[in-house]
Protein backbone atom coordinates (compact mmCIF):
# COMPACT_ATOMS: atom_id res chain seq x y z
CA UNK A 1 0.00 0.00 0.00
CA UNK A 2 1.40 3.47 -0.79
CA UNK A 3 1.37 6.67 1.15
CA UNK A 4 -1.83 8.01 -1.16
CA UNK A 5 -3.52 4.64 0.07
CA UNK A 6 -2.88 5.16 3.24
CA UNK A 7 -3.45 8.75 3.50
CA UNK A 8 -7.10 8.55 1.42
CA UNK A 9 -9.61 9.53 4.75
CA UNK A 10 -7.50 12.84 4.98
CA UNK A 11 -8.92 14.03 1.53
CA UNK A 12 -12.40 12.62 2.87
CA UNK A 13 -15.45 15.17 2.21
CA UNK A 14 -16.42 13.40 5.61
CA UNK A 15 -13.78 15.25 7.50
CA UNK A 16 -15.17 17.32 10.56
CA UNK A 17 -18.86 16.00 9.85
CA UNK A 18 -20.74 14.26 12.87
CA UNK A 19 -19.85 10.79 12.29
CA UNK A 20 -23.56 9.63 13.58
CA UNK A 21 -24.88 11.08 9.75
CA UNK A 22 -23.10 8.14 8.21
CA UNK A 23 -24.38 5.79 10.65
CA UNK A 24 -28.25 6.40 11.06
CA UNK A 25 -30.41 4.55 12.88
CA UNK A 26 -32.73 1.82 11.14
CA UNK A 27 -35.13 3.17 8.80
CA UNK A 28 -33.95 6.90 8.90
CA UNK A 29 -32.67 9.29 6.20
CA UNK A 30 -29.27 8.35 4.39
CA UNK A 31 -29.79 11.54 2.26
CA UNK A 32 -28.09 13.87 4.17
CA UNK A 33 -24.77 11.30 4.28
CA UNK A 34 -25.05 10.35 0.49
CA UNK A 35 -24.89 14.30 -0.33
CA UNK A 36 -21.65 14.69 1.72
CA UNK A 37 -20.04 11.47 -0.05
CA UNK A 38 -21.48 13.02 -3.71
CA UNK A 39 -18.42 15.23 -4.39
CA UNK A 40 -15.95 13.27 -2.44
CA UNK A 41 -12.67 13.00 -4.33
CA UNK A 42 -12.06 9.24 -2.43
CA UNK A 43 -15.19 8.24 -2.92
CA UNK A 44 -14.03 4.81 -4.20
CA UNK A 45 -11.49 4.74 -1.81
CA UNK A 46 -13.93 4.76 0.72
CA UNK A 47 -16.51 1.94 -0.92
CA UNK A 48 -13.62 -0.61 -1.61
CA UNK A 49 -12.22 -0.27 1.88
CA UNK A 50 -15.81 -0.53 2.86
CA UNK A 51 -16.25 -4.24 0.93
CA UNK A 52 -12.17 -5.52 1.29
CA UNK A 53 -13.46 -5.17 5.30
CA UNK A 54 -16.87 -6.28 5.32
CA UNK A 55 -18.25 -2.88 7.35
CA UNK A 56 -21.90 -3.95 8.03
CA UNK A 57 -23.35 -0.96 8.51
CA UNK A 58 -22.91 2.89 7.51
CA UNK A 59 -22.74 4.85 4.37
CA UNK A 60 -19.57 4.38 2.65
CA UNK A 61 -18.87 5.47 -0.63
CA UNK A 62 -22.45 7.34 -0.50
CA UNK A 63 -23.24 3.52 -0.47
CA UNK A 64 -25.72 2.30 2.38
CA UNK A 65 -25.55 -1.18 3.84
CA UNK A 66 -28.30 -2.59 1.67
CA UNK A 67 -26.40 -0.82 -1.87
CA UNK A 68 -23.16 -2.32 -0.62
CA UNK A 69 -24.45 -6.37 -0.28
CA UNK A 70 -25.15 -6.11 -4.22
CA UNK A 71 -21.58 -5.66 -4.85
CA UNK A 72 -19.09 -8.16 -5.07
CA UNK A 73 -17.24 -8.34 -1.65
CA UNK A 74 -14.48 -10.42 -2.80
CA UNK A 75 -11.40 -8.07 -4.66
CA UNK A 76 -10.27 -11.27 -6.63
CA UNK A 77 -13.50 -11.36 -8.32
CA UNK A 78 -13.60 -9.28 -11.65
CA UNK A 79 -16.95 -7.93 -11.23
CA UNK A 80 -15.31 -6.20 -7.97
CA UNK A 81 -13.40 -3.60 -10.05
CA UNK A 82 -15.87 -2.78 -12.45
CA UNK A 83 -18.97 -2.75 -9.64
CA UNK A 84 -16.52 -0.02 -7.49
CA UNK A 85 -16.43 2.16 -11.25
CA UNK A 86 -19.56 2.01 -11.80
CA UNK A 87 -20.69 3.27 -8.34
CA UNK A 88 -17.82 6.31 -7.95
CA UNK A 89 -17.93 9.08 -9.68
CA UNK A 90 -14.00 9.02 -9.24
CA UNK A 91 -11.59 6.34 -9.69
CA UNK A 92 -9.52 4.72 -6.82
CA UNK A 93 -6.14 5.59 -6.35
CA UNK A 94 -4.82 2.22 -7.82
CA UNK A 95 -6.68 2.98 -11.11
CA UNK A 96 -5.45 6.61 -11.42
CA UNK A 97 -1.95 5.12 -11.14
CA UNK A 98 -2.10 2.42 -13.85
CA UNK A 99 -4.17 4.73 -15.94
S1 LIG B 1 -17.34 8.69 0.37
FE1 LIG B 1 -16.53 7.93 2.32
S2 LIG B 1 -14.83 9.28 2.75
FE2 LIG B 1 -16.08 10.30 1.23
S3 LIG B 1 -17.51 11.57 2.36
FE3 LIG B 1 -18.52 9.62 2.03
S4 LIG B 1 -18.08 8.41 3.85
FE4 LIG B 1 -16.63 10.13 3.80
Amino acid sequence: MDENEQNWQESANCLGVDPDLFFPERGASTREAKEVCRGCVVRGECLEYALVNGEKFGIWGGLSERERRRLPPDPRDARFDRAILSEVQTLPFRFRNSA
